[in-house]
């Protein structure tokens, strides 16, 4: 799903997503662990009114291994508890009501306390396009078990679904802005897929990138395009015409600016991460 976000969009989203934030006990803030830091949305700790986040960096089968690590630790340092998955592998979406309970666990704790045997978690997922939140929603449901409910605060159209007896999500997911003030950030959302592709320049996301692989990754840029250690050592821009060629797509360059895109949001350049870690995460304080 592609959305261009216009100021009167986002106040509406926003408005939106705050009235359906009352209604839960967690926040599950969905991220790209490609794009950590650039997929977060820096407003959720003031539409949720202070709710408990819970940060899933998703698509970590795409991110490379080593920083999706220290961005948890990075997250940790900052008071955000995050977790890594993969949410087209089940295995490990069980993960998310064991965190959700753990994070929780004075709340219930008192709810228990007050005689509530079985306290139920509800829970709404919210994250910028295409991060993967309706995956996670339609793995997270056992059977797809809707309970809808008249329960005060959800309109006719909303139901919670029942990922476990203990744990209920709301249906439909809320979906953040991306931030656009930061041109680096708007190339990374771009190259992720966060960003819809009337938004951008394909060739300046392309250089971008390509700039950040000669230094971060030259081998996927050897096995994917079969770059030598020579066009590595050309400017970006030459890059492009270097293998627009070698692609055989002649001088059209913009062929392979939107092949390369392509190639990235699906994986074919092989995992990679556009944030750096902080340095303090890669020492060892
Ligand atoms: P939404 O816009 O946030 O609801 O994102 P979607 O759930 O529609 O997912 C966007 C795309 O990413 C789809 O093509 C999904 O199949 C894919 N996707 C979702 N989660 C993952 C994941 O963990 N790993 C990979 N490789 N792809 C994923």
């Amino acid at each position: 799903m592609t959305i261009q976000w216009y100021p009167g969009h986002m106040a509406k989203a926003q408005k939106q997503i705050k009235e359906r934030l009352k209604l839960v006990d967690i926040i599950l803030e969905i991220v790209d662990a490609r794009v950590p830091e650039s997929s977060i949305n820096p407003m959720i700790q003031e539409l949720g009114q202070n709710k408990p986040v819970l940060l899933i960096l998703n698509k970590a089968d795409m991110a490379d291994a080593q920083k999706t690590q220290q961005w948890i630790e990075t997250f940790k340092k900052r008071g955000i508890t995050a977790i890594a998955l993969d949410a087209q592998h089940k295995a490990k979406l069980p993960m998310i009501e064991k965190v959700a309970q753990e994070i929780l666990a004075d709340k219930l704790a008192k709810k228990r306390a007050k005689g509530i045997r079985n306290p139920v978690i509800r829970a709404m997922c919210v994250g910028v396009p295409n991060v993967g939140k309706s995956t996670i929603l339609n793995r997270l449901m056992h059977k797809n078990i809707a309970v809808t409910g008249n329960r005060p605060g959800v309109t006719k159209n909303q139901q919670w679904l029942k990922a476990s007896e203990r744990f209920e999500v709301l249906d439909t997911p809320g979906v953040l802005w991306p931030k656009f003030d930061d041109p680096a950030v708007g190339n990374k959302l771009a190259l992720t897929g966060a960003i819809s592709d009337v938004v951008y320049h394909a060739d300046d996301v392309v250089v971008f990138a390509l700039d950040y692989f000669k230094q971060f990754y030259p081998n996927q840029l050897r096995k994917t395009y079969q770059a030598t250690d020579a066009d590595l050592e050309q400017s970006s821009p030459e890059l492009i015409m270097i293998l627009t060629k070698r692609l055989g797509f002649k001088e059209d360059y913009d062929r392979f600016c939107i092949k390369f895109i392509n190639d990235a949001r699906q994986g074919k350049l092989g995992r990679f991460t556009l944030d750096p870690v902080p340095a303090e995460a890669k020492g060892n304080d």
